[in-house]
């Protein structure tokens, strides 16, 4: 085995990226959505970057899930096999968690992930499928987000404790242990324990966490029954629940308590969650995306030529001006063309190279608001008759959440309804593969959260490395990507306003049916240069910033290789009072 690729990592500390998924590729199912790309496109910067970077998640054996939908328009959930054997190596480790007191044995595999400059960021996958287990512990790894709430304490534990024994048993030293979303959290438990004392202050000078989610309800909670049955009692019970929740083990809370540097994921994100935990030192990193990933062949080849470097410096990116018009067009025609052939051949459904396209992909979940363009159907069709539309939709609904499945349901309704005067598709099986080609080859990328439930929002970021121009609601990063009428378009009030939830809707309903109708078809049809000029910005103004080497270089100065600051007070950096 290529224990070599650990032998570098040998020299200096490690930063130590602990997720419950990962997306490295469609053929590892080992991902549910924006959460696990994210983690993909933080090992491929960190890889781009050179930095001493070992991520490690568990082996989702079963993969998360391959979509169909049902001639009724319900989604049909199959198991997708992956073929472990064939993409991973297995490495020479095994260490032992305890689970309702049993010994359960971990072991671990590696994908080394490899930049385009030959460095590479090992990738672990643990795996309990191991023989001597029994046939239940075999299984916990199995299915991401799947089973009940005990299950997924399992998971925490060969998650947070088993990792960080296995990277310990490959004997690497930890910089510092980045908790990925408080799934990972039992790290710090695995900690305390190891120090004297339980010392608190030795451990936060070790994790740096990550906050993802932006309502109490999203938060990973166990009751304390629970955790004594199937974690036992590796720390004492009374500080347990002193750093972890009084009435039952909260993972976030167990994460702020124990962590030296907290981030939330967008700037609107940091307040939400400062409002949730008062009284935390909460900073925010803005989510970026893998620049070199998410750009597509022909916008590649193109920025290859006029702005050299810049899948390595995206910054540069900002010089996007100097590309002409005709070749950003022609680019764009392209991609667009090759995203039409994609629905043609999956969906039988010919579409028109030459009407404004708008796309729509992501998880199907309620507060996503997927079928938000359909609140007023007969003004989609008034606006339609003016200038022509069309709409691409995909994403997967989670297999226990009902109404992201009846949202599915409804759009292929619509979808019926609406054909064949305005066409649209559902492409099945939203993965990175798909996601490439939508965002890339669509006019429009919309996103319509319920504010404020998108704690940052990627795939906005995608489609801008594309020319692809956003059309939003303003929360999670757009808040911060928007200029109106330049970068793209805000739907709804500005983000501070808050009004009652009616009122607001509105106001997101007449702006997302006013400005399609008179400002986004008119530029389009008509002012085809003012059109291209808002493409350019996006890749300009948005994808120069919104990328994940900005993101992992805010970790590294800010996160892994420093002491904790406070935020700026009065233009200046205050260093931050050890108590
Ligand atoms: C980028 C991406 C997401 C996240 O999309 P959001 O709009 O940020 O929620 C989810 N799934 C896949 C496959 C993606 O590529």
């Amino acid at each position: 085995m290529n224990m070599h690729i650990f032998d570098k990592l040998k020299n200096e500390p490690i930063i130590a990226y602990l997720s419950m998924e990962i997306a490295l590729s469609s053929d590892m199912p080992t991902y549910s959505g924006g959460l696990g790309v994210l983690a993909g496109d933080t090992v491929r910067s960190a890889a781009d970057l050179s930095l001493p970077f070992v991520a490690v998640t568990l082996i989702s054996r079963k993969g998360y899930l391959n979509q169909k939908i049902s001639p009724e328009g319900w989604q049909i959930e199959q198991p997708v096999e992956w073929e472990i054997e064939k993409i991973l190596t297995p490495l020479p480790v095994q260490v032992e968690v305890e689970i309702e007191k049993r010994k359960v044995k971990v072991g671990a595999w590696v994908y080394p992930w490899k930049s385009a400059r030959g460095t590479i960021v090992p990738v672990i996958f643990l795996d309990t499928n191991i023989p001597q287990n029994t046939p239940e512990d075999r299984s916990i790894t199995d299915y991401l987000y799947g089973g009940d709430s005990r299950y997924r304490l399992k998971q925490e534990i060969v998650l947070g404790i088993g990792g960080s024994r296995i990277l310990k048993a490959l004997d690497l030293e930890v910089r510092k242990y980045h908790i990925n979303e408080g799934h990972a959290a039992l790290v710090t438990v695995e900690l305390l324990q190891s120090f004297k004392n339980c010392d608190v202050e030795a451990v936060k000078n070790l994790c740096v966490f990550t906050t993802h989610t932006p309502v109490e309800a999203g938060h990973d909670k166990f009751p304390y029954d629970m955790v004594k049955d199937v974690l036992g009692e590796p720390i004492p019970l009374p500080l347990l629940k002193q750093l972890g929740g009084a009435d039952c083990l909260n993972m976030t809370l167990l994460a702020l308590n124990l962590s030296g540097y907290i981030n939330g994921v967008a700037k609107k994100h940091r307040e939400v969650s400062l409002n949730m935990f008062p009284g935390y030192d909460i900073h925010s990193i803005t989510n970026g995306v893998h620049s070199y990933t998410w750009t597509s062949p022909g916008f590649q080849t193109l920025f290859d030529h006029y702005i050299p470097g810049w899948a390595q410096e995206p910054e540069l990116l900002t010089r996007a001006d100097i590309i002409s018009n005709q070749e950003i067009w022609t680019v764009h025609q392209k991609e667009k063309a090759r995203l039409l052939q994609l629905i043609k051949e999956k969906n039988n459904i010919e579409m028109d190279e030459e009407a404004l396209t708008l796309g729509f992909a992501r998880r199907m979940t309620a507060y996503k608001r997927p079928h938000f363009i359909f609140t007023d159907v007969e003004r989609l069709k008034k606006i339609n008759r003016a200038g022509k539309l069309q709409i691409v939709f995909a994403g997967k609904a989670h297999p226990h959440d009902f109404e992201g499945k009846k949202l599915i349901q409804q759009i292929i309704q619509y979808s019926r309804e609406l054909s064949p005067e305005i066409k649209i598709a559902f492409l099945e099986n939203y993965n990175l593969e798909v996601a490439k080609k939508i965002i890339a080859g669509v006019d429009i990328w919309v996103n319509t959260p319920m504010r404020p439930l998108e704690a940052s929002g990627t795939s906005g970021m995608k489609a801008a490395h594309n020319g692809v121009i956003n059309f939003s609601v303003l929360d999670g990063w757009w808040i911060e990507g928007c200029l109106e009428g330049i970068t793209g378009w805000s739907i709804g009030p500005e983000s501070e306003e808050d009004g009652n939830p009616q009122e607001i809707f509105q106001k997101e309903i007449s702006d997302f049916y006013g400005k399609l109708e008179y400002v986004i078809v008119p530029t389009y049809y008509h002012h085809r240069e003012q059109w291209i000029k808002l493409m350019k910005n996006s890749i300009s103004k948005v994808a120069s910033y919104f990328n994940a080497h900005r993101m992992m270089e805010s970790y590294i100065t800010e996160a892994y290789f420093h002491q904790p600051f406070l935020p700026l007070t009065n233009g200046s950096i205050v260093k931050a009072e050890k108590n």
